[in-house]
């Protein structure tokens, strides 16, 4: 037995025993029914964790169990189960101020680190949806305004001076914020074992790692990460923590990483990723789509935006926080974002995790698109306080994309 695993004896669920759990859980007996024939099926596509959809032919519920472990290494790379509970209260906190943009949360199973939410497989994940070129048109602005209630409803604008004390420190998730500290904010900039990139790219890895300019733009945004407890952020919004409908139903899924931290981080988390789409659609000639892709930084921010500016006059001490303290505070915003976009294109590029988007191209596209990710990366996080609009960002990247073609 692993070391893990005698810390963390609890029992894994199986399609086989969920109708028991069920029944042991009279709270989720009445959302699906155990008596009933259960269609059960675990589609968990994800890293890290077992995902149930449970269905009774009327109703439906997924069931998320946190392993002790990372699923997509196994055992040998022990991971705390504790980061359900991390989920647990992102989703508590985030359906209470932004109940449209997170699926419904109904209950949280703290002895076996079971969540029960509400089914989303109407929906698809956008990044395959962003593969496969089809066009979410609200999907954008609507991570934008979820961004926004987090940022107000969870932040010193919306919460009493001491209630926000006490829920910045339960809020605390050391083992998941360890990970991407690494994964984003270290490890692409130096020689580690866990990064993989194409050999011909050995050059431009080189040099972005000897520009010291560029390093430095990315320790001080590490120290940002580190240090800016502003909000309970999702802290993994990618396009692959993204379920939506062609109606336009958008929530953000998986939030285990949420913690109390950088505004700017959910939306370079967005922002990177649209670069990857739109990455995509350029070295495959996809012109329309490409058009396309380039509005979505835009749309997510002047959503963020709007909406915040929307909330503003209700926070909670207005003395000193004056309109003029919120344009300048809209701009850190706007400069943290950027420079962790270039954090996010590197992670994705050189590290650890990489995405579909860029490694399901065939070479010599997909080298290309990474060469000109990376020279937008090294443009932007020293530049981050210069770029003052994301029409500005997507015009340095498709033409650093475009140069690379
Ligand atoms: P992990 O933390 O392991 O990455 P995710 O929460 O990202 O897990 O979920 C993994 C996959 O499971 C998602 O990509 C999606 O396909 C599916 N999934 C997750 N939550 C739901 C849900 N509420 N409804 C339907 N499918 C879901
Ligand atoms: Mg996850």
């Amino acid at each position: 037995m692993s070391g893990a695993t005698t810390v963390y004896a609890y029992e894994l669920l199986t399609p086989e025993t969920v109708a028991d759990y069920l029944r042991s859980h009279s709270e989720l007996a009445d959302l699906v029914d155990p008596d009933q024939e259960l269609d059960v099926h675990e589609v968990g596509d994800g890293n890290l964790n077992l995902i149930f959809v449970v269905a009774d032919g009327r109703q439906s519920l997924v069931l998320k169990q946190a392993l002790p472990y990372v699923r997509m290494v196994g055992p040998s790379w022990p991971l705390t189960p504790e980061r359900a509970t991390a989920e647990a209260r992102a989703l508590e906190a985030h359906s209470r101020v932004a109940p449209e943009y997170v699926p419904a949360f109904y209950g949280f199973d703290r002895e076996r680190y079971v969540l029960a939410i509400e089914d989303l497989s109407s929906h698809r994940v956008w990044r395959g949806a962003l593969n496969d070129g089809e066009q979410h048109p609200a999907a954008a602005a609507a991570m934008g305004r979820y961004i926004a209630r987090i940022a107000f409803g969870t932040s010193l604008f919306g919460v009493e001076a001491k209630e926000l004390k006490r829920l910045t420190a339960d809020a605390i998730n050391p083992w998941l914020c360890e990970i991407t500290e690494n994964l984003v904010f270290t490890e692409p900039y130096v020689d580690t074992e866990r990064n993989w990139f194409q050999p011909e790219l050995l050059p431009d890895v080189d040099e972005l790692r000897a520009d010291t300019r560029f390093v430095s733009a990315i320790g001080e945004l590490k120290y940002a990460f580190m240090t800016q407890a502003e909000a309970l952020v999702h802290g993994d919004l990618h396009t692959g923590s993204v379920m939506v409908l062609p109606e336009g139903s958008t929530r953000a899924i998986d939030s285990e990483f949420a913690y109390y931290g950088p505004v700017g981080f959910d939306i370079s988390c967005l922002w990177g990723n649209y670069l990857f789409a739109l990455a995509r659609a350029r070295v495959s000639d996809q012109t329309e789509l490409a058009e396309w892709v380039r509005g979505l930084a835009r749309e997510t921010w002047d959503a963020f935006e709007q909406e915040f500016r929307s909330l503003w006059p209700g926070r909670v001490d207005p003395r000193v926080f004056t309109d003029s303290f919120l344009e300048r505070w809209l701009a850190k915003v706007h400069a943290d974002a950027v420079g962790m976009t270039a954090a996010e294109l590197c992670r994705r590029t050189l590290g650890l995790a990489h995405v579909s988007d860029i490694e399901t191209l065939a070479e010599p596209e997909r080298e290309r698109a990474v060469r000109g990710l990376l020279r937008t990366a090294r443009r932007l996080a020293p530049a981050r306080a210069e770029i003052r609009s994301p029409d500005e960002l997507v015009a340095v990247a498709d033409e650093l994309i475009g140069g690379a073609l």
